[in-house]
């Protein structure tokens, strides 16, 4: 592949990026004010506030360009919030900044080496801001007509007509295609724009087709590691539906960042940092540490930001032992954070937003059940089960989460604590 043919557009752009974090989907940012304190509950953050504003701090370092090479790490129990932070530290850069998220034990079970998995989730943490003119339609929906065949819900084809102030335009399309290309469902009235390039066909009625075009800049972020995968030969972009990328070739990658860099040059795209999360940094082994901290000398390095809920421990792959299982030489660079396990009315406030989020409605009793579970044993396991309760309630028909329904997902649902419980009970029936 030669750098001139590097791929960015079209297949990437379009992509829908499928979101594995729904558990997080309430967090928009970390919540601070301007002299970086902590506000009680905003941005959908509660508490955890030294955390939260030493986080803050970070950023503020971050945006000052003030942290090359340097990287964070939360220390804290599970459940206390350190995914939630890291998250809210990407959404408060921005929405555009790519934030990658992966756990230490994760690397040893993949199917690639270790470094490449590294490498692989550095790169999705890197973005390109990359600008292009395109041709756009711009207009008003001033009619959709879908065809429904008789007792088919499937619509395969259909009309949009839209009305700009020169002319009508036709596309012959279904509703699927109309809101894959607006990326919203679309209604009479609406103004919408339609990209030229990857447009469907298109009737043109009045005007020449010439009047009704504009060219307009685009500005996208796609991510360095999108960018290898749509360029390497033996998979193309429909592996990044699957995940299944395999390891991508060192030239793949050394061309991209050549070409990267004369793009670069050319004013035509940005690098934009995101954040990398590792989560349980202590599984990794001492390789993985000394990537690491090769990897954070790059200068278009992401924010690392690791987490661990252990104390003095082995680090893998020696015999030494030291704090959080992490060498020193890679602690030393590393900014620590610590989390503190939540209290009742804080884990109420969050379940509060959780239930807000799913829009689940719950009864002020089922909600203090709910919170006294949490706290006993844990807020994750808590959170889990207004999903589940909230589908029971549903099945009976009820329009409130109550006390019974969380009694049923609470006993139907075993925590920690009562499936070890259980295990040490009955452990002569397992085999072991
Ligand atoms: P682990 O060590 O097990 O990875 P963690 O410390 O990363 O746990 P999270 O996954 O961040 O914990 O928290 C559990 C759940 O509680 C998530 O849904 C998270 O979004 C939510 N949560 C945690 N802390 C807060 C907070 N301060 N404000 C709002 N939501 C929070």
């Amino acid at each position: 592949m030669a750098a001139a043919d590097v791929k960015v557009n079209a297949e990437v752009r379009d992509l829908t990026r499928i979101e594995r974090i729904g558990a997080h989907s309430h967090i928009r940012g970390l919540g601070l004010d301007d002299a970086l304190e902590a506000r009680a509950v905003s941005q959908g953050m509660v508490g955890q506030a030294k955390a939260r504003k030493a986080a803050g701090v970070i950023l503020q370092m971050i945006k000052e360009g003030k942290i090359a090479g340097r990287a964070m790490l939360l220390a804290g129990q599970p459940g206390t919030g350190k995914t939630a932070i890291a998250m809210g530290m990407a959404k408060a850069l921005g929405e555009e900044t790519p934030f990658a998220m992966m756990t230490g034990s994760e690397i040893f079970s993949l199917e690639m080496s270790k470094t490449e998995a590294l490498t692989q989730a550095f790169r999705k943490a890197i973005g390109v801001r990359i600008k292009e003119e395109t041709e756009i339609i711009e207009g008003e929906v001033v009619e959709i007509e879908i065809d429904r065949p008789e007792g088919g819900s499937a619509a395969k084809t259909g009309r949009l007509t839209l009305k700009t102030t020169e002319m009508e335009t036709i596309y012959d399309l279904g509703q699927k295609m109309i809101e894959s290309l607006t990326k919203e469902k679309v209604s009479a009235g609406d103004v919408i724009t339609i990209d030229k390039a990857s447009g469907p066909s298109t009737k043109f009625v009045q005007c020449p087709e010439g009047e009704l075009q504009k060219r307009k800049e685009v500005v996208h972020v796609v991510t360095l590691h999108e960018i290898d995968v749509i360029n390497s030969r033996t998979q193309g972009f429909l592996a990044l539906f699957s995940g299944d990328t395999g390891e991508i070739r060192s030239e793949v990658r050394e061309q991209i960042d050549a070409k990267v860099a004369e793009w670069r040059e050319e004013g035509k795209a940005e690098i934009v940092p995101g954040v990398l999360f590792i989560d349980e940094v202590h599984m990794l082994d001492i390789e993985c540490f000394s990537f690491l901290n090769r990897a954070l000398e790059n200068d278009m390095a992401p924010i690392l930001v690791t987490a661990t809920n252990r104390g003095i421990t082995r680090i893998r792959g020696t015999n030494y032992r030291s704090p959080h299982g992490v060498p020193i030489d890679l602690l030393d660079r590393l900014l620590i954070i610590s989390t503190e396990p939540y209290s009742e009315k804080e884990i109420r406030l969050i379940l509060d937003i959780r239930c807000e989020e799913e829009d689940v409605e719950m009864t002020e009793d089922a909600k203090e059940l709910l919170t006294k579970i949490g706290h006993e044993t844990s807020l994750r396991y808590a959170i889990q089960l207004i999903t589940a309760a909230a589908i029971v309630c549903q099945r009976r028909k009820g329009s409130e989460v109550d006390i019974e329904d969380i009694s049923k997902v609470y006993s139907m649902f075993v925590d920690v604590k009562r499936s070890t419980q259980f295990l040490i009970e009955y452990q002569e029936q397992y085999m072991f």
